[in-house]
């Protein structure tokens, strides 16, 4: 019964397939990474700057009025920015850093809601050279202090109001910042004592003067992980990642110039910035822009209003869905939608199989990593689904499954269907060249030429990779090994689970036993009856050794702000040991 269901392929139609996809088994046959290079960078060779990439080749192209970005702010009007004015008003933004004294490979951050100026910032920071971190605006004063710290953050952009509500009373505490640029959303008036006033600085700035070509090793971003595992480290990232981006954004999400496309992701995690702002961009795609937070009968909309071709979202918010009902849904159709994919978390079976019955199309599930820079592992167009896998590795990226000998050495498991660690082998541009200020634990992510992601799966007898749980998470239950991924997707079957979080509680007897927390569906109620019950389904679908021994119902799962289950803080809290570091997790401040 389990292994039917895991086996079993969602095998696209014609209908899913009406557009040929960018990625088939020529393409594959004979991809390179010189060729996407030769690409990409044909009129600029040796020019690898991810900004100039994203806008102004568009421009030199002839397309400068072609929609860059279509703002949808939390009221008001849409606001569309076109290529032509994405490209000037970054060039400003670079000029004006220029006049302000920074320098290439000094840190700009970025503190703002999802609004046009955090895209200038973004952007006008990489023309200029500078190392960028783009902050979630929901952060405290805290996080965002350690981390401004942490990255010696030279030039803070943010808004009037965050200003006003986080930073002004942590400022002498960031002895690194010599300037403070605030953006005055609501027309305030002067810019805050000791800041200085975004618009007044594009009026004034000359555009940065014609700039050197930036080297593919040159300091990109700088983005701090999601910390669902410990605390965050910031991963270090080049310009070269263009190629990257280019090319994933191409082949795992099937993107085509003038497409309308929506990253749900916040710039502020990597998913955001790679493919909220790069990937689009790079390929003159239209992105859509959300100021506000999730709200389901928001977002079904904006998909079928605004005729969205291709959707990246997390599996929190497919579940957030979910669990709105099929009502909302019902309401909207969708007929611009053409590709659908979903990361950050493993997309449980039952999330891909809701795409398709609500959406009209399968969900793909890709992997990846902030150290990774882009997609690596995905479904793509061309390929049939098996929900519940990641997919396959994308051109250009080999990843191979290992365990480490009783001697300490990794060694490659070349067999199907065996677990251990997911590893990559290390090269492709993007790939993170740090963690800053931590070098020794950047080392032991290594063996050899193999990068070790600190994730458990399995790859089938056809290349399908399979996410078993963060080594960290994996349960070791009487001689098994128990992915939580496996446990919380049986249960997420049950028509009235919403989410699911999966722990091991240490157990005497067996090493540990499985526990699960549960959060319920609009309309039904916790009680005993519905907790045996669950039990029940769990064993059924699972069996005795791996089933959870208890079921704990609860009104919600702690989550990272980027949408990750905590299981360390569920298992924390349930063992009654240090909560660690939370500076990411939602809801905290
Ligand atoms: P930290 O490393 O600080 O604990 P994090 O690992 O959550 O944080 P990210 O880099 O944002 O930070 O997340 C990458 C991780 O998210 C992956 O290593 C994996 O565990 C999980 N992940 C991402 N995509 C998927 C997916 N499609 N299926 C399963 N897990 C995924
Ligand atoms: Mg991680």
């Amino acid at each position: 019964m389990e292994f039917e269901l895991r086996s079993a392929i969602m095998r696209k139609s014609g209908d899913e397939l009406r557009v040929a996809p960018n990625l088939d088994d020529r393409v594959r046959a004979s991809f390179s990474w010189q060729a996407i290079q030769a690409e990409l960078l044909r009129d600029r060779p040796g020019d690898f700057n991810l900004a100039r990439l994203a806008t102004d080749r568009h421009v030199a192209a002839g397309n400068a009025a072609r929609i860059a970005l279509r703002w949808m702010p939390r009221d008001g009007p849409v606001r569309d920015i076109d290529y032509g004015e994405l490209t000037s008003a970054s060039d400003r933004f670079a000029g004006a850093l220029a006049a302000l004294g920074a320098q290439r490979g000094e840190a700009l951050f970025v503190l703002a809601g999802r609004i046009p100026a955090l895209y200038i910032g973004v952007l006008g920071g990489l023309k200029a050279g500078m190392s960028v971190t783009p902050l979630f605006s929901a952060f405290g004063p805290e996080p965002i202090r350690t981390r401004i710290e942490i990255g010696r953050g030279k030039i803070l952009l943010t808004t009037a109001s965050l200003f006003r509500r986080k930073i002004e009373r942590i400022l002498p505490q960031m002895p690194s910042l010599s300037h403070v640029i605030v953006v005055d959303e609501s027309g305030e008036g002067d810019p805050p004592a000791g800041t200085l006033d975004f618009a007044r600085l594009m009026r004034d700035a000359a555009p940065a003067p014609p700039a050197p070509p930036t080297g593919a090793e040159d300091r990109s971003f700088l983005h701090f992980t999601s910390g669902t595992t410990g605390t965050p480290k910031g991963a270090m990232h080049v310009h070269g990642a263009a190629l990257m981006h280019y090319a994933t954004g191409k082949f795992a999400l099937d993107l085509r110039a003038g497409d309308i496309f929506w990253c749900t992701a916040d710039p502020g995690w990597v998913t955001g910035t790679s493919y909220g702002i790069v990937a689009p961009l790079l390929h003159g795609v239209t992105s859509i822009i959300d100021e506000a937070d999730f709200d389901a009968e928001r977002w079904y909309a904006i998909l079928a209003e605004q005729n969205v071709n291709v959707w990246y979202t997390a599996p929190t918010a497919i579940r957030m869905l979910m669990k709105a009902g099929p009502a909302v849904a019902a309401k909207y159709r969708f007929p611009a939608l053409r590709f659908i994919a979903s990361v950050g978390e493993p997309l449980n079976p039952e999330a891909v199989w809701w795409g398709k019955e609500v959406l009209k199309l399968p969900i793909h599930d890709n992997w990846w990593q902030t150290e990774t820079g882009g997609i690596m592992i995905a479904n793509t167009a061309d390929m049939d689904i098996k929900p519940g896998s990641m997919g396959k590795p994308l051109p250009g990226i080999e990843a191979a499954i290992v365990r480490r000998d009783a001697d300490g050495q990794v060694r490659v498991v070349e067999a199907a269907d065996q677990e251990g660690e997911l590893a990559l082998k290390a090269g492709w541009p993007g790939m993170f060249r740090g963690y800053l200020d931590q070098e020794e634990r950047y080392r032991k992510c290594f063996a050899g030429d193999l990068y070790l992601s600190g994730d458990l799966a399995r790859r089938d007898a056809d290349g399908y990779f399979w996410f078993i749980g963060r080594a960290d998470d994996v349960i070791k239950s009487a001689g098994h090994l128990i992915g939580p991924f496996e446990v919380e997707s049986a249960l997420l079957e049950h028509p009235a689970v919403a989410e699911a979080g999966v722990i091991g509680k240490p157990d005497a007897m067996v090493g540990e036993v499985v526990k699960a927390f549960v959060s319920l569906k609009a309309g039904f109620e916790a009680s005993d009856a519905l907790r045996s019950e669950l039990l029940g389904h769990a064993r059924k679908r699972l069996g005795a050794a791996v089933a959870p021994k208890e079921i704990e119902i609860v009104t919600s799962l702690p989550r990272t702000r980027s949408g990750k289950i905590m299981r360390r803080l569920l298992k924390a809290r349930e063992l009654g040991l240090p909560e660690g570091d939370l500076s990411t997790l939602e809801g905290s401040t």
